[in-house]
């Protein structure tokens, strides 16, 4: 009987291992983080993303993000330029049907937050894009449909992307974003400066919580909430999703981390608050917006 003995020893140790670990992980609620020591309007040296690299899913190497953003000081941003306590929510994708429990989450939090979202999706939730913008949040474009634009032309980029998604905008709000943020963080370096030619602006990020990951799942919102904790710092410009899937992990997330996140002395600003976004004037050369096919436009 001795070796049955052992077994049970040794499953119970097993189980109560792992339900430490699960516990440490998913219900433990970490302690805010001691406040930065460095003085709020002290410039930062460089820009990076502070979550680490996910192989195995096309991402974009890290190092490309900050050297676009060493490249185009003022017009490629992955966080604001300071270190005042202050942080961007950004949700991509959208918007969907998901948009309006998220709005329902932040307007109960009185937090605004930047939208990045697809022509195609805004001409199906036109509702969603006008309350958005009638809540004071900051709305910016993500292309038509998230493809990969980095290999695409400039007349397709801007007649079949870019551009359409901004006459979207123009025709459910009356005015267009200054702000755009390439599916996947891929774009082109003369795409950038297409962009800033269209006074537009490239918003990436510094915290990416994988709200995305089909992987992590299974894990529900926490480890959306854990990354977000583990690398937050002052001006992070945070990715995560409103459209693509699901969303109520992130949803649920977000209701959580905004209570913590300003318990530790941070509060919630718009992109345009975060860096300076002024409209561009001189150099300029604006390619007309394309003229939207009537057909297309459902409401
Ligand atoms: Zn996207």
């Amino acid at each position: 009987m001795r070796w049955q003995t052992a077994v049970i020893t040794l499953v119970t140790f097993l189980v109560l291992a792992l339900a430490a670990a699960g516990w440490w992980r998913y219900g433990y609620v970490p302690a805010s983080p001691t406040p930065s020591s460095v003085p709020e309007h002290t410039p930062k040296p460089r820009q990076y993303v502070r979550t680490p690299f996910t192989p195995h899913w096309d991402q974009v190497p890290l190092a490309e993000f900050e050297r676009q953003a060493k490249r185009f000081p003022g017009q490629l941003w992955l966080e604001g330029p300071t270190h005042r306590k202050l942080i961007a929510l950004t949700f991509d994708d959208g918007p969907t049907y998901n948009t309006p429990r998220l709005l329902d989450v932040l307007a109960r939090h009185k937090v605004k937050a930047t939208f990045f979202w697809l022509g195609r999706e805004m001409q199906r939730f036109p509702d969603a894009v006008r309350r958005a913008a009638r809540e004071g949040h900051l709305l910016g474009n993500h292309t038509w449909d998230h493809p990969d634009i980095s290999g695409l032309d400039e007349t397709t980029l801007w007649e079949e992307q870019v551009g359409m998604t901004q006459a979207v905008f123009k025709q459910i709000l009356g005015t267009t974003p200054h702000l755009m943020r390439p599916p996947y963080g891929r774009i082109a370096d003369w795409q950038v400066d297409f962009m800033r030619r269209q006074g537009l602006r490239v918003i990436q990020w510094s915290v990416d919580p994988q709200d995305w990951n089909r992987a992590r799942m299974a894990f529900g919102s926490h480890l959306i909430e854990r990354d977000v904790q583990d690398y937050i710092h002052p001006e992070a410009i945070v990715l995560m999703h409103d459209g693509g899937g699901p969303r109520e992990d992130t949803v649920a997330a977000v209701d959580r981390l905004i209570p913590w996140l300003r318990a530790a002395g941070y509060e919630f600003a718009t992109i345009d608050q975060l860096i300076d976004t002024r409209p561009f004037t001189g150099s300029a050369q604006p390619r007309p917006l394309p003229v939207l096919p009537v057909d297309e436009f459902a409401g």
